[in-house]
């Protein structure tokens, strides 16, 4: 197996507890990788021998972002609802139904190419695990296809079917709920490992969530909650007494949310550019993170209510708009991230994870909130291999 020395790190962000709590930043340091996971990090001058060297000529180094929260198979687009949202008109659940057409109609290709293309497009911003949810299908066919598209270009794949209540179904939610806990769950299970539901006046109430969150854990898949979003809602609390792995959005919180979430570890997923861009108030991530709450970053790139990819800019929009300090930022998009899937091999950069990294044409990992807006990655680095 070949060995590779990357110096000429100016500042490295870990993420490794050993090292200390939160980010654990480490100066003048490199990294040996050897075939697909990190063999060795620490100070440059006490670097072993490898087979090949790298001199990233004093560069920041970060571990891979995580975005464990993006709907990328779809087709079409929603600028001109962007640009009416933009002159007041309120953002709400029912757009989906127009992405759902749209993907509907578009062949097997069509997705790929259109899931490939987001996926390199986040490559560039240094984003290295997504998880991709379904969810613009709502058929038993749809739903089944859009999970193994997603599944060809990751392990992270997420059930959606009760994204919204399929058309064909307005008038009988209850029977939507019997099709997507039925059949719809049987035929996407062997591509998906989470089941998701969007838990939402104008989408699914509390016990149309709880039928279809038991019925994916009966399946053996794990729990993800959209909670809370445009308003008090049961999708925490609910998330909370399923024990999902991550609630997200948590926009809306009461304080018995807040203690729940903090009591049951389920991380608290928030999406700061869907805030950007509905033009909505931004979950307040200070009064999680003072109960001790998890938090996790993620893109909820969609092409509804945020057609962005950028991690980057997340991490910005949380510094500048919600209050968390950059090395809250940036952990949260990285090891934060990984929590949110239940993931210890990524997420850090560290002896034995998974080489996952970025590098930033930057002195240190505080440019990606103080420049934003600058495309900063220089280079993505996926199971030691550039990607
Ligand atoms: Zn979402």
């Amino acid at each position: 197996m070949t060995s590779v020395l990357l110096t000429g790190i100016s500042s490295l962000v870990t993420n490794d507890p050993r090292r200390g709590t939160g980010i654990a930043e480490l100066r003048d340091a490199a990294v040996v990788i050897e075939g697909r996971t990190f063999a060795w990090v620490g100070s440059r001058r006490d670097a072993p021998p490898a087979d090949d060297a790298v001199d990233l000529g004093g560069r920041a180094v970060v571990p891979g972002f995580v975005d464990s929260h993006a709907h990328l198979v779809f087709a079409g687009d929603r600028a001109e609802e962007f640009a009416a949202r933009m002159t007041g008109t309120p953002y709400s659940a029912g757009g989906i139904r127009t992405t759902v057409a749209a993907t509907r109609q578009a062949t097997d290709e069509q997705l790929a190419a259109n899931v490939a293309r987001l996926v390199a497009e986040m490559r560039r911003q240094g984003t290295t695990t997504v998880e991709i949810k379904s969810g613009y299908g709502l058929t038993v066919t749809d739903e089944a296809r859009a999970l193994a598209i997603a599944h060809d270009v990751t392990d992270e794949t997420t059930f959606l079917g009760a994204h919204v209540v399929a058309p064909e179904y307005a008038d009988d939610p209850a029977g939507y709920v019997d099709l997507v806990t039925g059949p719809m769950l049987d035929a996407a299970a062997p591509h998906a490992r989470w089941v998701d539901v969007f838990v939402e006046r104008g989408a699914f109430d509390a016990d149309q969530a709880r039928a279809i969150l038991s019925a994916g854990k009966a399946k053996g898949l794990g729990l993800r909650v959209h909670a809370n979003q445009l308003g008090d809602g049961p999708g925490v609390q609910l998330a909370c007494e399923l024990g999902a792995a991550a609630a997200d959005h948590c926009t809306h919180l009461t304080g018995a949310d807040v203690d729940a979430l903090a009591s049951s570890g389920v991380v608290a997923g928030l999406l700061p550019a869907v805030e950007f861009s509905t033009r909505s108030p931004y979950p307040d991530a200070r009064r999680l993170l003072d109960a001790g709450v998890t938090v996790a970053l993620a893109s909820d790139c969609n092409p509804g209510s945020c057609y962005s990819s950028s991690m980057p800019l997340c991490i910005a929009l949380a510094v500048r708009e919600m209050r968390m300090t950059p090395a809250e930022a940036v952990w949260s998009a990285t090891a934060g991230g990984a929590a949110s899937l239940r993931r210890d091999d990524i997420g850090r950069i560290a002896p034995g994870a998974r080489a996952d990294l970025a590098v930033l044409d930057a002195p240190s990992y505080l440019h990606l909130a103080y420049r934003p807006g600058v495309p900063l990655v220089s280079q993505t680095f996926v199971a030691g291999r550039p990607a």
